[in-house]
């Protein structure tokens, strides 16, 4: 039961992965496989970009009267 191995070694292996058919995610820059280039969760991510931008600046400015009026009350 002795096979032979008589596949040519010098002959390269295939690459798993040639040129894939699929674009890169503009949000987390990995490679998506669908229809439009971007991963699902990250289209969500995308989506709610600009709703957690205002969010974020809202608490910031929310934090900073409170902070001040903190201070205000301190002094009296
Ligand atoms: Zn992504």
């Amino acid at each position: 039961m002795s096979k032979k191995l008589d596949a040519p070694m010098c002959k390269k292996p295939e690459p798993l992965y040639r040129e894939a058919p699929g674009k890169f995610c503009p949000v987390c820059g990995k490679r998506s496989y669908s229809l439009r280039g971007i991963h699902p969760q990250c289209a969500v991510q995308q989506a709610d970009a600009p709703r957690q931008a205002v969010l974020a600046e809202e608490k910031r400015e929310k934090a900073r009267v409170q902070a001040a009026e903190r201070l205000a009350s301190a002094d009296s």
